[in-house]
């Protein structure tokens, strides 16, 4: 049986230290707003190589409360990926704002830079470009853009944790970047957290009220903030997960190497764009095949798990599919790409011989 994902697996290496860090937390008695907080959110700025992180709960709100600290208000247009996870749109509609789909490139499935200009109207303010699967966004263009019409960048990072582009890392690229902290992430807590880093000491300043009730002086209350803290608890597991995130990582890479590797001569498969295997997070290993249904059943039989990100794209959900009453005929390739891809298993929870186990499968299975 080879899991998509396998946690507890993964824990074991680190089960002293989790256990370790669970008995010092316990014991000093402070559980919200204290020092393993302060100390992640230094750690994980330096990882990302930006200045500031703040520590919230989760994915979904780090993106909102990143919109929020960097300006977005009700009426504003953000520009989102239209193939990505529903949280990216959500966090724009939760702001008040709009959320204004633009198709992936059929290569990368990130943000087509060419399709970016198009996009904008006098009320666009800002463009999240999603780092999908791992891989991070083509920033140089979506950075170019956003300068020549004054528009923010806020990365959603929830998938990119330790991905590069040269020498930026994710996290590094837009004013603000939202990371989730989701158990099957990257790095993920034992439960939910997130974090939003940013380079910029004022949107610091303002997610640090916005996550705390609007306040960083006890009883004192400058903005309408919600709750939104990274505990104690979880902020020391993900200081233990951290220093073991670049060899996970690494892991990933030799994986999404070996099955690029084996799967090459497949004609009925369309493999990730391999052109920076060493600077993707390879969050999801994501291939595209025309027969994805029985090719996943066969998988499936034979004790493979996958998975496919995302079945029903944003456009398509209840949520928002009165706006996009045509999503197929104005979204053909995020249509094509909900109905074509599957994930197949990685991550530190496998070694070289399983993923050489399902690559057999796949190739017996064509
Ligand atoms: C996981 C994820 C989120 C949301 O993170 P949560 O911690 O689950 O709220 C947002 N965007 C993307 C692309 C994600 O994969």
């Amino acid at each position: 049986m080879i899991g998509f994902y396998n946690l507890a697996s993964q824990h074991e290496a680190v089960a002293d230290e989790l256990t370790a860090a669970f008995h010092r937390v316990m014991g000093r008695g402070q559980f919200v707003l204290g020092e393993e907080l302060a100390a992640f959110e230094t750690e994980f700025a330096d990882f990302c190589g930006t200045k500031f992180c703040v520590g919230v709960g989760n994915g979904f709100d780090a993106l909102t409360l990143g919109l929020k600290a960097a300006g977005i208000s009700p009426g504003d247009e953000v520009i989102v990926p239209a193939n990505t996870f529903v949280a990216t749109w959500l966090s724009v509609s939760a702001c008040g704002g709009t959320p204004v789909p633009v198709e992936p490139d059929p290569v990368t499935y990130n943000i087509s830079p060419e399709k970016l200009a198009s996009a904008i109207t006098p009320r666009t303010r800002a463009i999240v470009p999603v780092h999908l699967y791992g891989k991070i966004a083509d920033m140089a263009p979506v950075s170019d853009i956003a300068e020549q019409h004054g528009l923010l960048v806020i990365e959603d990072a929830a998938q990119s944790h330790g991905a590069c582009s040269g020498d930026v890392r994710s996290g590094a690229f837009g004013l603000a970047a939202a990371f989730s902290f989701y158990p099957g992430k990257n790095l993920g807590a034992l439960g939910d957290g997130g974090a939003v880093t940013t380079a910029d000491k004022d949107v610091y300043e303002r997610l640090l009220r916005l996550r705390n009730y609007g306040s960083v002086e006890k009883y004192q209350h400058e903005v309408a903030g919600v709750n939104s803290r990274l505990d104690e608890l979880q902020a020391a597991f993900l200081r233990i997960k951290l220093r073991h995130l670049d060899v996970w990582n690494g892991q990933r890479r030799a994986q999404a190497r070996r099955y690029l590797e084996q799967l090459s001569g497949c004609e009925h498969l369309q493999l990730p764009d391999s052109r920076h295997i060493d600077e993707d997070a390879w969050h999801l290993f994501v291939v595209r095949s025309r027969a994805r249904d029985q090719l996943m059943s066969w998988l499936n039989g034979h004790g493979v798990q996958t998975m496919v990100h995302y079945p029903k794209a944003p456009p398509w959900q209840p949520a928002y599919s009165q706006q996009f009453p045509s999503a197929a005929q104005r979204f053909p390739v995020t249509a094509r790409i909900q109905d074509e891809v599957l994930s197949l298993p990685i991550g530190p929870h496998l070694a070289l011989n399983d993923i050489d186990e399902v690559c057999d499968l796949i190739l017996r299975a064509i």
